[in-house]
């Protein structure tokens, strides 16, 4: 039988929102549907990106400098088209990202800075996520999250006006497999997300029609409900 899956109400009591990812593109790709649908209802969204995604293309005809900096433009024109309050990249290089102590303090930084109350990234644990950079960024994100909560812990962030302890109340995996606990219909606010991916011609350069994979994963996830299209979670138990 399959198990009650949750949909938009699982994020009822959101308000103040981030999202931490390795690339430019992730988060629109992994959840920019539930994200516009949050930001649609007055969420504050802010968008982390922790690699400047500067091995993403398939020739070497530009320098990593330049990909870098589209990929920067790329990354503000879909957080426009999302209705995203903030976006920040946090200027690893891509294809190396690991999870250490600096990493860490990074992210606990903006959980302080941000105030967020709820964090989306990747499940790290997914035996099938195949991409270091995105296990590494979710595991630095759950990493950061108990101390940023912490006084002791880096206190000298707690200095900066309008920072404070972290107050993350609940976590949401993308990419979580077969786990999934909470499945959204995005069909309504599809053309959107659609629009957000493609901001990124730099990895889509066929427009739409470079996105067929991912109408097919959302597709799929979609069967899980009976809709068109949607994405999916997996809620984690934090206390
Ligand atoms: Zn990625």
């Amino acid at each position: 039988m399959t198990p009650y899956l949750r949909g938009l109400e699982a994020f009822t009591d959101v308000q103040r929102l981030i999202v931490i990812a390795a690339h430019p593109d992730d988060l629109e790709t992994m959840c920019g549907g539930t994200v516009y649908q949050l930001a649609q209802r007055g969420v504050e969204i802010f968008s982390v990106n922790c690699t400047l995604g500067d091995i993403g293309a398939q020739d070497a005809a530009l320098s990593r400098l330049e990909l870098a900096n589209i990929r920067q433009r790329e990354t503000e024109t879909a957080a426009r088209i999302l209705n995203l309050r903030q976006t920040f990249n946090l200027g690893r290089p891509d294809g190396e990202l690991v999870p250490d102590l600096a990493l860490r303090a990074e992210i606990a930084h903006l959980y302080r800075r941000t105030q967020a109350d709820t964090l989306f990234t990747f499940d790290p644990y997914w035996a099938g996520q195949i991409h270091p950079d995105h296990r590494a960024a979710g595991q630095a994100a759950l990493d950061a999250y108990m101390p940023s909560k912490m006084p002791l812990y880096r206190p000298e962030q707690l200095n900066e006006a309008g920072a404070g302890r972290g107050c993350l109340a609940r976590v949401f995996l993308f990419s979580p497999g077969a786990e999934a606990n909470v499945v959204v219909d995005v069909t309504a606010v599809y053309p959107q997300k659609i629009a957000a991916s493609m901001a990124h011609v730099s990895q889509f350069p066929e427009g739409e029609a470079s996105l067929d994979w991912l109408k097919a994963i959302d597709t799929g996830i979609g069967e899980k409900i009976g809709v068109p299209y949607a994405e999916q979670f997996k809620q984690m138990n934090v206390w």
